[in-house]
């Protein structure tokens, strides 16, 4: 049968639906880009906050609506594990399906009639996550993720990790991007103390070829000193750290049942940039949170200055059904969570732009994604990479003119600040293995 599967949500639904995909092929199903020639359509929902339900809802109605009699349409993924009645409820869905339910979907569907596979052009990419485990026993009160995922975290091992990294080393991929609803508890579930420290190290000794090796999701006050170790100890470790910090008043913090300890947290951030003084750190906050004061609001905006950080996203509470943040008092109206929101993006743009000016003629090594249409005077054409500071889709981007394939990773020096990206000129020849910065 060909299907077409369709993403919604984080980078832990992407590693899903390449483990969907992986059981689909071994069935002898094939994947198409083109939803019109496909047999089976194939939503993975989110269903984080309501606005990644009312996507995953639109998305599906969409496919629905426009599918032939003779297609098939199921969702699957965390909207219809915690909400199967509404997808099942769109016209046209013939099934739903929860998490990780890739053998029960292959058994739904049967054995597979032979496909003639229609050209399609071989897909290289540059980067590729790497799920290390999943669910979550956090009792952050905002977080629906735990209802969704389970729990208990459930660590993949470490065997079975590299056997992944392997596999896609061999597909070519220069970064792996390490994913987890906490990724600093890897191996806690196994017995294993500071497992995340340990698999970086089996992974730069099982795959040398990837250069870079990228953490995502920290939990604030489970960087410990082995993980900074490691981190600057492994040259293919990106120095760059992702640790959603959620707020910067201890009294919301406490509400949100988030480690409020700043000293402890500002202790982390020392710790990283002491270690390595080109850290790029990525954090997360969330505005709006019950009972949210203007004090605590200015104490958020006193902490974004003072930490510096290099990127940084603000979402506007919601609440989740369920959480026990939906419940609470002093709930905010729309409006007040979205100008807080605007006004702390504004704080963070200008510290960002700040940071990025300092990278004004200094050399990066970028990994090329993509060739873009225009060219310069010369008619050199415009490659769009990303540099160790920049995770996928949500960081900067580097645009520079001249010869370049994806995957490739050439040297070049910082010519311009975009804001948040930068402008760049070759300066030699690719350089593999690469080094931060
Ligand atoms: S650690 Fe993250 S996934 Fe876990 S409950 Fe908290 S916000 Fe949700």
């Amino acid at each position: 049968m060909k299907y077409h599967l369709v993403t919604l949500g984080c980078p832990k639904n992407v590693t899903d639906s390449e483990r969907l995909t992986r059981a689909l092929t071994q069935a002898g199903h094939v994947g198409i880009d083109d939803s019109d020639l496909a047999d089976l359509l194939i939503v993975n929902s989110c269903g984080f906050i309501d606005a990644a339900k009312d996507e995953s809802a639109q998305t599906t109605a969409s496919l629905g609506a426009a599918k032939r009699e003779d297609q098939r349409l199921i969702v699957v993924g965390c909207w219809s594990q915690i909400e199967p009645e509404p997808a099942a409820a769109i016209p046209g869905v013939e099934r739903t399906f929860g998490i990780e339910a890739w053998d029960d979907i292959i058994g739904w569907l049967g054995p597979s009639d032979p496909v003639d596979i229609p050209e399609t052009g071989a897909l290289t990419r540059t980067s590729a996550y790497l799920k290390i485990a999943d669910g979550c026993s956090r009792p952050c009160t905002f977080c629906n993720i735990p209802a969704i995922k389970g729990r208990e975290f459930r660590s993949a091992t470490v065997e079975s990790l590299l056997d992944e990294a392997r596999r896609l080393a061999d597909e070519g991929v220069k970064e792996l991007i390490l994913v987890a609803q906490d990724s600093t508890a890897y191996a806690e579930d196994l017995g294993q103390a500071d497992g995340l420290a340990y698999l970086l190290e089996q992974l730069a000794r099982e795959v040398p070829q990837v250069p870079w090796l990228r953490l995502m999701y920290a939990y604030p006050g489970f960087v410990s000193d082995r993980l900074v170790e490691a981190m600057a100890g492994i040259p293919q470790v990106c120095h760059y750290l992702d640790i959603p910090l959620q707020h910067g008043s201890p009294s919301v913090l406490k509400r949100m049942k988030r480690p409020h300890n700043l000293r402890m947290v500002h202790h982390t951030l020392d710790r990283l940039r002491t270690a390595m003084p080109d850290i790029a750190i990525r954090t997360t906050f969330l505005v709006g949170f019950p009972g949210e004061t203007k004090a605590e609001f200015e104490e958020l905006l006193d902490f974004v200055r003072e930490s510096r950080f290099d990127r940084a996203g603000a979402f506007a509470f919601s609440p989740q059904q369920g959480t026990p943040a939906a419940a609470l008092p002093g709930q905010l109206e729309d409006r007040i969570k979205q100008r807080r929101q605007r006004r702390l993006m504004s704080v963070q743009e200008g510290i960002a732009a700040e940071i990025n000016d300092a990278y004004l003629g200094r050399e990066l090594t970028i990994l090329v994604e993509s060739i873009a249409g225009q060219t310069d005077d010369e008619g050199r054409p415009l490659f769009v990479g990303r540099s160790y500071r920049d995770a996928p889709e949500i960081d900067g981007l580097v645009f520079c003119y001249g010869v370049a394939r994806p995957g490739s990773m050439p040297r070049v020096r910082v010519t311009g600040n975009l804001g948040h990206d930068l402008l760049a000129e070759p300066v030699g020849a690719e350089v593999i293995p690469v080094l931060n910065g």
